[in-house]
Formats: structure tokens, C-alpha cells, sequence
């Protein structure tokens, strides 16, 4: 069985080191070069250890370093600093904080036999059916069939409006500046997310003692330090919480500028009911792109792409049903992600309603 990957984010990489292990042939297209992006932090919650060991990866992820460090704790602070609850620490209830770049570095690693075609763009031009493979169109014009194609390409997903399954995407309101810090800082023992008016402080130690943050707000879409006529998304982020207790401006500061990130957050406008077309499944955020509120877009990624490599295990042979798989991996997934979308976009307006 020949199998094509679109996008080597974390989702789509976690599909290519699953189905590498399947004996399967796998080769993954990613516009973007090899090099690593500016990469924040990541929060993985229990469910993502469970699709990692689905996939073959479970030892590896095991053995990976990750915060919170034993002895944090979990901490809700109010603006000047004041704690409003703490609890014992998220590592004691399976929650993982890695920097991106770490875990994509460990996916990459574990897809041996697998073929990159970085800097290449890749389309689906057809999408197939019982009797004919998909097919792909790449930048330079050249087409390739394949018994499945895996589209794991992201929020703005080209091939979910080629299979003719977008709803279009909404702005939830509000926009999320990270970054992680240089050096090591003290957060005092805590990590935790902070909520204080329309805006969210969210401070993660990573194990090597620098501290992954993430500082939301509601703003308008589409407004940029630029726009703002500020010279940096760093000096949009240290004005917009300039009011904060001192560590939040201690993080700020011991963060490089070109290491701050800023997205207006989005997730799709309705979930989508089906997670496939002929044979191309949608994978990741192409499939069900939420807000990033309960952590658990990659995390209901990972589940993706568990499912599609158990189902693929299962019939791994050429003239395999392609077809009736991904009927059931859109069975198995596609309203267990879409429950996870709405409780994310509830959450996300809970945490941003106006609160001293
Ligand atoms: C502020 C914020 C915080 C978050 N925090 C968390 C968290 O703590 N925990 C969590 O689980 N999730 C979190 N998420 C969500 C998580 O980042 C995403 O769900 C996840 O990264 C999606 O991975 P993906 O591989 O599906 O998509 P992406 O990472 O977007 O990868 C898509 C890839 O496809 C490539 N591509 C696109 N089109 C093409 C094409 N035509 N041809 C070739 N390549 C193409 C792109 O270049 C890209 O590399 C957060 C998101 C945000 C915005």
C-alpha cells in the first residue's frame, strides 16, 4: 500500500512514524524546509500518551524529558500576582509539557524508512474512488496515485475545501502571543494559567528550567504589533501586560523578540461530520481545527492518526478497501473530535468573559 502525507506538522509526522512501522510506503510533502519553525511550548494531556503508544511510539514518548518538574504546583493568580487556588501539580494528573521542537524532533526521529519531500507543495487533484487511486499534483506539475492520501495541512487546509467539506473558519475573538524564555526562570514553584479581565496568563516550566508562557487577549482580527505601529510582537505582548505582577514581565523580557508568536485564534465554523472523501482522509487541524482552550488540538490529532494506523494495520495489503476504512476512521473519530471543538470553543468564551 502506498501512502501520501500532506503537511509535516506534528500531526502529520505522528501519521508517518505510526505507518512506517506498518511496513507500509510512506512519503510525506511539506511546502515548508526541514528546518525546525519558531517553536513554542506544548501541553499534552493523557489521551496523546495513549495515541503514542497506539503508534508504536509509546517507549520513546515515555522517555522523553518533559515538565512540570516534581514539586510545581498548579497555580491560578489573580493580576498583581495574588493567588487565587493552587492545586498539586499537573505532572501528578499526566499532563506533559514539552517545547515543540523537542517532540517534532522525537517524531522525526521515529520515522525511519519514511520519504520527506521538503519544500514541495502538494494538491490533491483527485481524490479517487473503489476503483481509482488518488491523485497528486505537486508544485512543479507532476502527478503521483496513491492508494490513500493522509491531508494533514493544517487550519487553513486547501485539500478540506478541494474535498468540498469546509464550513469556513470563525474567529473566536481573542488572540495568543507565546514564547519561550531563553534562560531558566523562577515562577515560584507554579505553573498555571491566570485570567483577569479579557485577558490570560499562562506560565509552563519546561524541564530545562526556561518557561514556555502564553498571553491571551481579546483584540480585534487582523491587528499586528505593525498595525499598532509598534516595532515588535514583543513590545505589543509587554504593553498589553504591562499592568501584570512582576514575573509576567520578567518572562517577557528573557524572551528573544524574534521568539514571540502571535495568532488570532480560529477554529472552524461547524465541526465537519465526515473526516474523508474518496481516499483522502483529513487529518489534524485540516479535520477539526479548534482553540487551543483545553489543550487538546494536537492531543485529538495524535488520536487521528492512531486510528487511521491501527485501521491500516488491519488490512495492510495492495487492494485493500481503502474506501470502507476510512468510513470507519470517520466512524471513529469524527464526533469524538467534534464534542472535544465545542467544549474547546466554550471553554475559550468562559475564560475570555470580562472578570476583575
Ligand atoms: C496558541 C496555541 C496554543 C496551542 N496549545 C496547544 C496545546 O497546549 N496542546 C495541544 O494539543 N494543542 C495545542 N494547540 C493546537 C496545536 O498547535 C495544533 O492542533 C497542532 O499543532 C496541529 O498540527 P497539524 O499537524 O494538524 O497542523 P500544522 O501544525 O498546521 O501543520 C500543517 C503542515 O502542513 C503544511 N502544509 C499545508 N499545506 C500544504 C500543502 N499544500 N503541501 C505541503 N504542505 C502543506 C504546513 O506547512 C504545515 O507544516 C495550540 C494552538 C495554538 C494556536
Amino acid at each position: 500500500m502506498r501512502i501520501a502525507i500532506i503537511g509535516a506538522g506534528l500531526v502529520g509526522l505522528a501519521a508517518a512514524a505510526g505507518l512506517s512501522r506498518q511496513g507500509v510506503q510512506v512519503e510525506v510533502f511539506e511546502r515548508s524546509g526541514q528546518e525546525p519553525p519558531t517553536g513554542a511550548g506544548i501541553s499534552l494531556f493523557p489521551n496523546s500518551r495513549r495515541a503514542m503508544h497506539a503508534l508504536g511510539l509509546g517507549e520513546g514518548f515515555d522517555r522523553l524529558p518533559h515538565g512540570p518538574l516534581p514539586g510545581i504546583r498548579t497555580a491560578m493568580r489573580r493580576r498583581d500576582g495574588r493567588i487565587r487556588f493552587s492545586a498539586p501539580a499537573a505532572r501528578d494528573r499526566g499532563v506533559r509539557m514539552f517545547h515543540r521542537n523537542a517532540l517534532r524532533e522525537f517524531l522525526l526521529d521515529s520515522c525511519a524508512g519514511v520519504t520527506f519531500h521538503w519544500g514541495v507543495t502538494a494538491s490533491v487533484t483527485d481524490d479517487g474512488d473503489r476503483l481509482r487511486r488518488a491523485q497528486l499534483t505537486l508544485g512543479d506539475g507532476t502527478t503521483s496515485s496513491w492508494d490513500l492520501v493522509i491531508a494533514a495541512d493544517g487550519l487553513r487546509s486547501r485539500t478540506r475545501s478541494r474535498l468540498g467539506l469546509d464550513p469556513g473558519l470563525r474567529y473566536a475573538g481573542y488572540t495568543a502571543w507565546r514564547g519561550v524564555t531563553a534562560v531558566p526562570i523562577d515562577t515560584a514553584g507554579t505553573a498555571g494559567e491566570d485570567w483577569a479581565g479579557e485577558q490570560r496568563f499562562g506560565t509552563v516550566p519546561l524541564e530545562d528550567g526556561r518557561v514556555y508562557w502564553f498571553a491571551v487577549s481579546s483584540r480585534p482580527v487582523g491587528e499586528t504589533a505593525a498595525s499598532q505601529g509598534l516595532a515588535s510582537e514583543k513590545d505589543a505582548v509587554r504593553r498589553e501586560f504591562s499592568g501584570w505582577y512582576p514575573t509576567v514581565r520578567h518572562l517577557l523580557e528573557a524572551t528573544p523578540d524574534d521568539a514571540v508568536l502571535r495568532h488570532d485564534i480560529h477554529d472552524l465554523a461547524r465541526p465537519l461530520r465526515v473526516f474523508h472523501r474518496g481516499r483522502v482522509a483529513l487529518a489534524g487541524d485540516a479535520a477539526h481545527a479548534m482553540t487551543p482552550d483545553l489543550g487538546q488540538g494536537a492531543g485529538a490529532g495524535f488520536e487521528d492518526a492512531a486510528a487511521l494506523s491501527t485501521l491500516i494495520a488491519g488490512v495492510r495489503r495492495d487492494g485493500a478497501d481503502v474506501i470502507a476504512l476510512l468510513e470507519r476512521y470517520t466512524a471513529l473519530r469524527a464526533r469524538k473530535a467534534a464534542r472535544v471543538l465545542l467544549a474547546s470553543r466554550l471553554m475559550g468564551k468562559v475564560a475570555q468573559r470580562r472578570r476583575r
